[in-house]
């Protein structure tokens, strides 16, 4: 992730990755007490541009502020120290990761400092340029009257690391986490979304984690003028579906081939989740005035 040379953006300054270190004695090293984001800059026509720039930094306020970790940043302000990071590290499209995590404190109770870095390095999409296989997951997403699922905390990523890796060990590329209900939820790190009779249906928003690039397939089908239904999904659902495929910053959109085993008849190149994604990587790319032949 990063070379000799990488610099962060670390509390207000530029400096070597290598040479930066942190207090081992804090409550985001003990108990995942911390806060992140994930953002994607892309090498448009116009230069370096960062997707959704502000809404991934408002997260992140949010996210803090659904822990009581202390955020006292201008988020203007760190977007222009993220493209500055960039263009330190000479990255034109990159993935961007600010962390906010707790300064010395071992206590079991809100922190009372926090410090912020923004790291950035060359990442292609999480999950390859393949179509994949999923399956559904032992594993549920974590309880959302006991954890805040809804903010990007990083103690919950052990779910995500425990859904992903049990599948990976069983020959699958990602997992579906099913809620506390037996719904299917989404992937370790993706939002998902299925293809029934030229209906798109995501799950609603209350178990799963609110994606930014979920909200940006949401419009992008309504600009399709194609009906997304958010409701509760069975396994049975999934797998019955025409297609379907799963979102997020770091994988962006990527066509799901089987789940469970169970392949989709639907060839992707025709999907309507396929003519999302070209629409996605036009919007990234600031292309949107092209046009999308559905
Ligand atoms: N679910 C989880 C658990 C995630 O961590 C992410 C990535 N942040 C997503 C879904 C997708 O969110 P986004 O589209 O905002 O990247």
């Amino acid at each position: 992730y990063y070379n000799q040379d990488t610099y962060i953006y670390l509390d207000g300054e530029f400096v070597k990755a290598n040479t930066a270190g942190t207090d081992l004695f804090g409550q985001s090293l003990h108990y995942g007490y911390g806060a992140f984001e994930g953002l994607r800059a892309y090498s448009t026509y116009h230069g370096s541009r960062i997707f959704k720039a502000e809404e991934h930094f408002n997260r992140l306020q949010e996210s803090c502020r659904a822990i009581n970790l202390p955020y006292q940043w201008n988020n203007n302000h760190l977007i222009e120290k993220t493209y500055e990071l960039l263009s330190v590290n000479n990255l034109r499209s990159a993935y961007i990761r600010p962390l906010v995590f707790s300064g010395s404190n071992m206590h079991l109770t809100s922190a009372v400092e926090s410090k912020i870095m923004i790291a950035a390095w060359e990442w292609g999409p999480y999950l390859g340029h393949n179509l994949l296989r999923v399956c559904t997951s032992r594993i549920e997403r974590p309880n959302p009257k006991s954890f805040r699922i809804d903010a990007k905390v990083s103690g919950q990523y052990i779910n995500s690391i425990l859904a992903s890796s049990d599948a990976i060990r069983n020959g699958f590329d990602e997992a579906l986490l099913l809620d506390q209900e037996g719904f299917v939820a989404q992937a370790s790190s993706e939002n998902l979304f299925i293809e029934k009779d030229f209906k798109i249906y995501t799950p609603p928003l209350g178990n799963i984690f609110p994606g930014i690039t979920r909200q940006a397939v949401i419009e992008i089908c309504k600009d399709f003028q194609i009906e997304v239904i958010e409701k509760r999904l069975s396994i049975q659902d999934i797998h019955e579906a025409d297609s379907a495929f799963l979102c997020g910053t770091a994988a962006e959109i990527i066509g799901i081939k089987e789940v469970d085993n169970i392949r989709y008849k639907e060839d992707w190149e025709h999907t309507i989740g396929a003519s999302i994604q070209r629409k996605y990587k036009k919007l990234v790319l600031e292309e949107e005035n092209y046009e999308v032949i559905i």
